[in-house]
């Protein structure tokens, strides 16, 4: 038999994704693989039909619903090919009669998710902070949508560039947004949103498994040539099995609905990862040896890039990182320097750890 790794042992996992996960999830997901509550067989074992399952996956979307506050004329879907197949889908889905859709432009993200909509429409960018390398989020009253466009999209979180939505704007086109990297963090309203989409392997579960929450409204208008796949009318009548869902990813995902109802919810959360992102940056901020990018206001709670004074030195931080197991700290390949993300799963300890280690870097190298 194979050892067990006692939880105390854990890396401080610092990845952005896949990303940590609760080791009391873990662990529970550890109890039940061989034989799920008496049934004889793991999850991924079971049919997608059978009662065992089917009461995995609403109790997952009655969680999910109660921890989010998703109103009742919302469908919340359970779906497979990740955030990035969400840029087709999006317009796919929701431009109806309207040949434009806006989009705001804060980094990586929204630009990939530009891209991607630009093949099925004409992408108005509402605005940009591309000229100030992404350091913010282009203040709200420079926005131009046009009643015309089919909605407005969104990065609430820039899980590269550390830059996030920490309030809304009025607009007067459904809000859809990208949460990959910042959904189930802290309460939202979700009645502002048109639609909100996230890949779940930053702050819900494993990877292989995308939520989109959307309004009735906007359910029924996709093209006529969308893929079935693609189709959120096809998924919301399916209950999200018109074809095999992710079962595994939906089951371990509902195990961390449970295991964020028992924190105390997503107020709770939200002041824990207030906490640890102030930790951080107030150590990055009260230091001259280290920086951040991104202005005040619009800096992340779930992603903190930071650079060192000497980028000669980021081989040794990063090694002296591993030592002390703190892993995944090198920043994006495209932008370099340091980033630590630092999700629900990330504790405060890990936070104190890494913020101890800089201080004794910076007393070494500064
Ligand atoms: C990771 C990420 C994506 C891409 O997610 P996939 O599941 O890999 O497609 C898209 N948007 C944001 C904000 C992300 O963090």
């Amino acid at each position: 038999m194979t050892q067990m790794i006692p939880v105390t042992e854990r890396a401080h996992n610092f990845s952005a994704g896949p990303a940590a996960l609760p080791a009391e999830v873990l662990e529970q997901a550890r109890d039940e693989m061989l034989d799920y509550r008496g049934t004889g067989m793991s999850v991924i074992e079971m049919s997608h039909r059978s009662d065992a399952f089917i009461e995995i996956a609403e109790t997952a979307e009655k969680d999910l619903r109660d921890l989010l506050g998703v109103p009742a004329d919302y469908h919340v879907l359970f779906l497979q090919g990740g955030a990035t197949q969400q840029f087709a889908a999006i317009p796919l889905n929701l431009l109806g009669d309207k040949n434009s859709a806006a989009y705001v432009n804060t980094g990586v993200w929204s630009t990939k998710a530009i891209e991607e909509a630009g093949k099925y429409c004409s992408v108005r960018i509402a605005a940009s902070s591309e000229s100030t390398k992404f350091d913010r989020i282009p203040a709200y009253a420079s926005w131009q949508v046009d009643a015309g466009d089919a909605y407005v999209h969104i990065c609430s979180n820039e899980t590269i560039g550390g830059v996030q939505f920490h309030d809304l704007p009025a607009v007067s086109v459904p809000l859809v947004a990208d949460m990959s990297s910042d959904i189930l963090s802290r309460p939202i309203d979700v009645s502002r949103y048109g639609l909100i989409y996230a890949g779940a392997q930053k702050n819900i579960g494993p990877a292989g498994l995308v939520l989109v929450i959307v309004h009735k409204d906007l359910l029924g208008r996709a093209r006529k040539d969308t893929p079935s796949m693609l189709d959120y009318k096809v998924h919301s009548k399916a209950g999200s099995m018109s074809n095999t869902p992710p079962t595994y990813a939906w089951y371990l995902s509902g195990l961390v609905f449970k295991w964020l109802k028992a924190q105390g919810g997503l107020a709770r959360m939200a002041a824990i990862n207030r906490r640890k992102a102030e930790t951080l940056y107030h150590a990055i901020d009260s230091s001259n040896f280290y920086s951040a990018p991104v202005i005040r206001e619009n800096r992340s709670w779930m992603n903190v890039p930071f650079t060192l004074a000497d980028a000669k030195l980021d081989k040794d931080f990063l090694k002296g990182a591993e030592a002390r197991r703190m892993t995944h700290l090198p920043g994006h390949r495209s932008v370099g320097g340091m980033r630590a993300s630092i999700y629900n799963a990330v504790s405060q300890d890990s936070v104190d750890a890494l913020v101890a280690y800089m201080a004794e870097f910076e007393r070494e190298h500064g």
